[in-house]
């Protein structure tokens, strides 16, 4: 690890990733806990302090250094002149009509907004978490990639959102349940392509399975992409034990490359092979493969035809996903008949198979939905 000197100390790109936060005292949320040790080594304080503080940060979430009563004041004030731990302040709540999905949009300290969701379904308690505020990646039926790249987010950024969920299903539990760990699941689904911030995710990852923590083993972790092939080789290596989720959508090179840019870049079969190698080495032993139906788009006969297959041969699970309106996009869902149809090919060709429908779209809370804004 390189020496400590503020602002510069703790290199990790997922630490202090952008020129706002570099300004800032480091994020101990954002440490891993060797890190931690090390830093607070400066301060000649003992182990068990580490232990400590890792039990406020990431097992009771709390970020404010004056509530961690059992620390002594004279170390709280090092801390508070030293660091900080990353807080998202909420800005606006959104609930679904059915009560099931939650949407928060959270503001960064640049002034930048984010969105996290929280789904409660058959004893999951998920939260969908953004890796990036807007994204560069630009899919034609995505809100997010309408904005735009705006920067990535830091592992504490990231991990404070789960933090975020933690607190929102403690607080539903209340009322009944006492959860010993409230978030059951994690999935990289929210604003940004999590494999263009790798090492932050990387970092939240580990961070969010610590026992003493939020504990969230990487195997109740899902990290979705739109087809980041180089890093589907690292994560593989990295995280075998994560799910991975391939947002597929189109059967031939040149749909999805009207659809998804980053196909020209990655196409199809490159695409495929990573996906079968993730399958090989993953713990999970499949990939999900996302596919939303767009009307006269990718919806034909053809396409659940190709399919079947560009899938063939390797463990995979695919989710169809009727489309969710996006605003100021031509895109349109298909009707019921012909998604029932789509999904009877795959079915009768023994593929594993489900059609999502997509949980708070009257909230802009589903897939390809999010654009983190709020409602004057
Ligand atoms: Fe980015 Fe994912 Fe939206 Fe594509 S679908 S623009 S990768 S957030």
């Amino acid at each position: 690890m390189p020496p400590i000197v503020r602002g510069k100390s703790f290199d990790s790109a997922s630490v202090l990733a952008h020129p706002a936060v570099c300004a800032e005292k480091p994020d101990l949320k954002g440490f891993l806990p060797d890190e931690l040790r090390e830093f607070l080594a400066r301060f000649g304080k003992e182990k068990y302090r580490t232990n400590q503080l890792l039990r406020w940060i990431h097992g009771k979430g709390v970020a404010d250094f004056d509530q961690m009563t059992d620390l002594g004041k004279e170390f709280r004030s090092q801390l508070k002149a030293e660091a900080r731990v990353e807080y998202l302040a909420e800005r606006h709540r959104a609930v679904s009509r059915d009560g099931q999905t939650t949407k928060l949009v959270l503001g960064l300290s640049d002034g930048r907004k984010i969105e996290t969701v929280m789904m409660v379904d058959d004893g999951r308690r998920t939260v969908c978490v953004s890796s990036q505020a807007g994204c560069a990646l630009g899919c034609r039926f995505c809100a997010t990639g309408q904005i735009g790249f705006q920067r990535n987010l830091t592992a504490g950024e990231i991990l404070d959102q789960i933090h975020h969920g933690a607190r929102f299903f403690r607080a539903r539990g209340a009322s009944g349940e006492e959860f010993e760990h409230p978030v059951t699941n994690v999935v990289f689904m929210g604003m940004g392509e999590p494999l263009n911030n790798y090492e932050a995710v990387l970092r939240a990852v580990k961070l969010s399975g610590l026992e003493m923590g939020l504990a969230v083993s990487a195997t109740r972790v899902t990290i979705s992409t739109a087809g980041v092939v180089p890093m589907i080789y690292r994560l593989a290596s990295d995280l075998p034990k994560v799910g991975l989720a391939i947002s597929l959508n189109a059967t031939t090179d040149e749909v999805r490359n009207s659809l998804m840019p980053i196909n020209r870049k990655y196409p199809l079969k490159t695409l495929l092979d990573a996906a079968r190698h993730m399958a090989g080495v993953s713990l999970r032993r499949r990939v999900t493969f996302e596919y939303a139906l767009i009307e006269g788009t990718n919806d034909s006969d053809e396409d659940a035809r190709r399919l079947v297959e560009l899938v063939s041969g390797f463990p995979c699970k695919i989710n169809l996903i009727p489309f969710n309106p996006v605003p100021r996009q031509p895109f349109r869902r298909p009707g019921q008949e012909r998604i029932d149809h789509f999904h009877r090919i795959l079915w009768e060709r023994n593929l594993t198979v489900t059609v999502r429908w997509s949980k708070g779209d009257d909230i802009a809370a589903a897939c390809g939905q999010l654009q983190a804004s709020v409602p004057s």
